[in-house]
């Protein structure tokens, strides 16, 4: 049976990706060795790293001035080298989520954090509008796709200070404004490469203005010196990251993709609105195009299991929603086809069918 990954991450990946991964790890580059036992320094590998900073800049749109990084330590090790490399006295955070929250968690150590917002009482249903950045703050982070309650910040924001943003789970959704960022970073097991790598879109003026002394492997100015090679990176990571981003590019870019993933979501949230049996849990002007997160109606709690099962038995995978929505989520990652969206609306019309 065909199986439909709607998992939230690590995540779907598109078939050409996972295909020349799998080619590069019996034979790389007609080398007759792995990927996995070349030489991070080698020629070859080298021209990898290279071609996928390149690829990457030029799919995004990255203008003069800002250095991409492929790191280590996922983006939770970026809640914490953001801080160390750019806060001095104070930075503002937007809470949308439990990803804020952890982002937040790790600037306390090194200033003062000012929440401008929060949207913790209706747990995180929508992104907060209304709110004053301080002008004095380091730097403004926000979280602009929150993967666990399913809502977005499809723009990109207008901000007195350096934008910072966690773009983990909807980086290359969309074509994007990148000269409005400061800072831009991601752990790539959602929407680029397999888990083991984050990426870092970093103005390169922003850097070096922080009093304290910064460990060499938490310093970005470290790794921008030394290509991302300051020690060894996780090779099969990055070359999965090239397969995709030049799947991305045969594919049309990120312009093609923002309307692939708009029909996507437009044809599932049609489905839970339409049902007697679901509804939606992110407010709409706020609903997420890459995470849809949908619970049963009032009374009908009882078929929560029972669509589960049916789903499962459908081929469909990932669905179970995290702990603090309950429920289901949906991750219609950009390597998901509107073909497999529409496998889970035939699935919930199909449900409602035998209720
Ligand atoms: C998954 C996720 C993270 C955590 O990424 P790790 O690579 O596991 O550290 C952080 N932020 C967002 C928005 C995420 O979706």
């Amino acid at each position: 049976m065909k199986k439909y990954n709607f998992n939230a991450g690590p995540s779907i990946l598109s078939q050409f990706a996972i295909e020349e991964t799998a080619k590069a790890i019996l034979d790389f580059n007609g080398s007759g060795l792995s990927l996995m036992e070349v030489s991070h320094r080698s020629k070859e590998f080298d021209a990898v790293l290279n071609e996928t900073v390149e690829l990457f800049k030029e799919v995004l749109g990255v203008p003069e001035g800002y250095q991409v990084l492929f790191l280590g330590g996922g983006a939770s090790l970026q809640f914490c080298m953001v801080p160390y490399n750019l806060l001095n006295r104070k930075a503002a955070y937007l809470n949308t989520g439990t990803w804020a929250n952890k982002a937040m968690k790790e600037a306390k150590l090194f200033g003062e954090v000012v929440e401008v917002a929060s949207s913790k009482d209706d747990n995180y249903t929508h992104i907060p509008k209304d709110y004053v950045i301080p002008a004095d703050a380091d730097y403004f982070h926000i979280t602009t796709n929150n993967t666990i309650f399913g809502t977005e910040i499809r723009k990109d924001l207008d901000s007195p200070v350096p934008l910072v943003a966690d773009m983990s789970s909807d980086i290359f959704s969309r074509p994007m404004d990148v000269s409005k960022y400061g800072l831009i970073y991601g752990g790539a097991q959602k929407n680029l490469s397999c888990a083991g790598v984050a990426f870092v879109v970093v103005r390169e003026d922003l850097l070096g203005k922080v009093e304290r002394p910064i460990p060499s492997m938490l310093d970005y100015r470290i790794h921008i010196k030394n290509n991302s090679m300051f020690n060894t990176p996780p090779c099969v990571p990055v070359f999965t990251a090239l397969q995709t981003l030049k799947w991305l590019k045969a594919t049309g870019g990120v312009e093609s993709m923002q309307r692939r993933n708009q029909a996507k979501a437009d044809l599932l949230y049609a489905a839970i609105d339409n049902s007697k049996l679901f509804r939606g849990t992110a407010a709409k002007e706020d609903r997420s195009v890459m995470n849809v997160c949908f619970v049963m109606q009032e009374g009908c709690e009882a078929y929560e299991k029972p669509f589960l099962e049916f789903a499962q038995s459908r081929g469909m995978v990932g669905i179970k929603g995290h702990r603090s929505v309950g429920g289901f989520r949906a991750s219609i990652y950009n390597a998901m086809d509107l073909e497999g969206v529409q496998a889970l609306v035939d699935c919930i019309a199909d449900f409602e069918k035998t209720v």
